[in-house]
């Protein structure tokens, strides 16, 4: 976007009143840009659960540990719904899943959180991969989920190039949370991301989330891992 046209939408958007950075700010219109180039790039979107193993059988999908360094997934992830807890997912194991070069960016995010911005404390993963049946739970709780059926503003998790972080400065799972200075580091360093087109970061409000969506550029131009990495000398592989 060139200086003008960005100028233009941060006037429209507000966002410059906003303590999130602009890049981070969420509309229809970004959605359905995001979605058209998922289907340039070939994406395709699970339509139920037992998708999710068999694209995981082709290599389109890789598992996700519920437990790494620098970060852990919500142990409600899946199971959430309307009013009461219901199991969505046959086989709870399917939901733990992203598109490779996704989780490679997870992998290396939990590291540059852990090792420079936070001595070695986690994240909360708070989203993955979903099915319809599951967007379609979400949206009597989660505000921020995409509700459209429309093709063109469908949520991105349905390709498991997407998944979520919670921005809360608060815990009540025991874990120790974000402070606000980690959030902070963490909206400067995603909306840097964001703007070089390595992924697209929407920072939602409620409830509050990073939501990440990953290119496959991302593995593929080495400035994306070098704008991630940043100067860090102390993520593994990094010269
Ligand atoms: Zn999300």
């Amino acid at each position: 976007m060139n200086a003008l046209l960005f100028a233009l939408f941060m006037a429209a958007t507000g966002c410059d009143k906003d303590p999130r950075p602009c890049e981070l700010t969420g509309s229809r219109a970004r959605l359905a840009a995001e979605n058209k180039k998922a289907d340039r790039l070939n994406l395709s979107r699970v339509a139920h659960a037992d998708q999710i193993l068999s694209f995981a059988n082709k290599g389109l999908l890789v598992r996700v540990e519920r437990t790494a360094p620098g970060y852990y997934v919500d142990k409600w992830i899946g199971v959430l719904s309307c009013g009461k807890r219901e199991k969505i997912y046959p086989r709870r194991d399917d939901i733990f899943h992203l598109r490779p070069w996704t989780k490679e960016f997870l992998d290396t995010l939990a590291q540059v959180f852990t090792n420079d911005l936070s001595a070695g404390s986690s994240f909360k993963v708070t989203s993955l991969i979903r099915t319809p049946v599951y967007q379609k739970m979400l949206k009597c709780g989660n505000r921020s989920a995409a509700r459209s059926t429309r093709h063109s503003n469908q949520s991105l998790h349905f390709t498991g190039a997407a998944f979520d972080i919670s921005a809360l400065t608060w815990s009540k799972d025991g874990k120790p949370p974000m402070t606000v200075e980690q959030r902070n580091s963490l909206r400067a360093l995603l909306a840097r991301l964001d703007r070089a087109g390595c992924i697209e970061a929407v920072e939602e409000r409620n409830p509050p989330n990073f939501h990440i969506t990953v290119w496959p550029e991302f593995s593929k131009n080495p400035k994306c891992k070098q704008l991630l990495i940043g100067d860090s000398p102390t993520v593994a592989g990094t010269p």
